[in-house]
Parts: C-alpha cells; structure tokens; sequence
C-alpha cells in the first residue's frame, strides 16, 4: 500500500516535472524576443460593463475578447481576502479544471502572499486555454512552441520599480488531464509565486533563484517527503551523485533533457536555505539574486551578506543537507 502510493506519488511528481519544465521554454523565448508580452493598451476592446465579472483586472475585457473567438466563457470569481477579488476563465469543456482551481485560488493566494508579501495585486487572473492555438493567443508567442506547455505566466512590459499590469497565468488545454487536480493546484501555487515575483524580478537572473523559489512555495508546508517532491535528484543523491554547483541556466531548457533534476536542485537549493536560515532570508536573498544576471563574484558577495557564507560554503552545507535528506530512511 505504502509502496504503490509512493510510486504513484514518484509518476505524478515525475510527469508533473516533465511537463513543467516546457514552461521555461516560453520564459526563454519571451526574454529572447525582449518582452514579456501582451496587448498594448491600444488595441484594448471596448466592452460593455455588463460582459465583464466582478473582478476588477483592467486588462479582463482583453482576456475576454481573446477566448470569445474560441468558444463560450465560463468565468468563476474568488475573493482572495483582503477584499481582492480573483478569477478563473475557461470554456465550458474544460469546467473541472475551472472548478479546481477556483476551489484553489483562495489558498494559492495565501500562500504565495504568506511567503512574498503584500505588494502584488492578490487579485491573480487565471484562464484555461481550450487549445494551444488559444493558450498561444492568449500567451501572445508566435515562434515554434512546444505543443504542451502546463501553464506559462506572462505580463505586459514594465519598467523595473512599477507594478507589472496584464498578468495572467494561463493553464494548456491537457493539463489538467495530464496533471490530475493535484499538479493543477500545484501548478497554479508555482505560476502565482511567478506571479507574485513579477516585480522584483528582473529578466536574467538566475533561474534556480526564480524556479527554486516557485517551487519551494509549490510545496511549502505540504510535509511532502522530498522522494516525492524531487526523485530525480534523490535517486542520484542515493547512489552517491551530488550536484557539483546550482543549477545553471541552461540546464532549465528543454534540449539538454536536464530540465527535470534542475527543477528539482533549484527547489532543493531553496529548501535548504529556508530550513537552515528560515524564509526571510530566503525571501531576502531572493530579491537580491534577481536583479539580473550575476557572476560569481556578485553571488559570493551576495551569499556572504545574505546567508554569512561564501558561495563555496554555501555549495558545501547544500550538498551535506541533500546527502542528509536523502539518505534512505531519512
Ligand atoms: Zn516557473
């Protein structure tokens, strides 16, 4: 029993990784292009008031405009707390998905503004794409996608300093088929720290900084056990392979077939610092790491005034704790 419930856990934690390492691939390809997309305001519809939910995104009439050419919307809104008010968009084929992550918002939001703070609009706009003709309009990409993508989050350009506006995390028509409910509202806590993040981050930075965190927040307080929450990386560990370094960038794209162990070392490299410093250091080193890309000059220094290690020691106490977490019956 314990056993198969476990392999389910590794298959589901395996294939949710594999399918959500596609999303960089978008994250790439939007820094590549320079812009994180969508809708200059001046191609904004004019609705009518009455077409538009209770949610008060300025940007919702667009969202909508976009999903009117594939089909019906169905639309379900959320208070978020703090009288903030969310929404989830879909069509009616797509409603369970719509039904589970509008059941999830609330608490997604919650998390997400438990770890990172009140500045970000709490108000997050979710929409499920009928199809990746949709998912690519409403993600406004244009070049070769992947044809799976589980969900990309995406906002206008800003200038660093000001609120990002025109975010959305948009979900791929087969993810929830391909996620079960669960990965969706795993998904979904991943994209809002994204979300949540926009305007502390800069382009550039280093991805096991803002993937790491996304998905140290994903399984934040969830007590998973971290053969579950990342497999590839304890399977290696147990058989005494240690990552040398954090994860470099391009170990998060598609091509090298690495994005799933480095996924996994940019959640373990967070996870670490959270139990060994606590949260607001992490959230800390957060803000300091993602201001662009960094050598390893700047990372030491910023590790050495952050955490009170030098980027080494820091790399040293990481791998011990993952021999540690992993070691069989730990
Ligand atoms: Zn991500």
């Amino acid at each position: 029993m314990t056993a198969l419930r476990q392999v389910r856990g590794w298959l589901a934690a395996r294939r949710r990784f594999q399918f959500v390492a596609t999303v960089v691939m978008v994250g790439a390809l939007t820094a590549a292009c320079g812009a994180l997309l969508l809708l200059p305001k001046s191609v904004l519809p004019g609705l009518h008031a009455s077409d538009a939910p209770v949610a008060t995104d300025p940007e919702l009439p667009a969202v909508r405009q976009i999903m009117t050419s594939y089909g019906k919307i169905v639309a379900e809104t959320v208070a978020t707390g703090s009288g903030h008010v969310g929404i989830v968009l879909g069509h009616p084929a797509h409603q369970s998905d719509i039904e589970v992550l509008a059941g999830e918002l609330a608490a997604s939001t919650d998390a997400v503004t438990g770890l990172w703070g009140t500045a970000w609009s709490q108000a997050p706009v979710v929409v499920v794409a009928s199809s990746p003709a949709e998912f690519a309009a409403l993600t406004n990409e244009t070049g070769d996608l992947p044809t799976e993508v589980a969900a990309a989050t995406v906002a206008d350009p800003f200038r660093p300093g000001t609120q990002p506006s025109g975010q959305r995390v948009v979900f791929g028509s087969t993810s929830g088929h391909i996620l079960g409910a669960d990965g969706l509202r795993s998904v979904l806590r991943h994209e809002l720290t994204h979300y949540a993040t926009r305007a502390i981050t800069a382009d550039g930075s280093p991805l096991w900084m803002l993937e790491g965190a996304a998905e140290y927040t994903a399984h934040r307080g969830k007590n998973r056990p971290i053969s579950e929450v990342a497999p590839t990386l304890t399977t290696r560990a147990r058989t005494g392979d240690i990552p040398a370094d954090l994860p470099a960038d391009a170990m998060f794209g598609p091509a090298g077939g690495q994005a799933v162990l480095a996924y996994e070392q940019g959640w373990s490299a967070c996870a670490f610092i959270a139990d060994r410093f606590g949260d607001a250091k992490l959230v800390d080193l957060y803000h300091r790491i993602a201001t662009g890309k960094k050598d390893r000059a700047a990372s030491d220094t910023i590790f050495q005034q952050t955490l009170g290690l030098n980027y080494a020691d820091f790399l040293g106490h990481w791998q011990t704790w993952i021999k540690t977490r992993t070691a069989a019956g730990a």
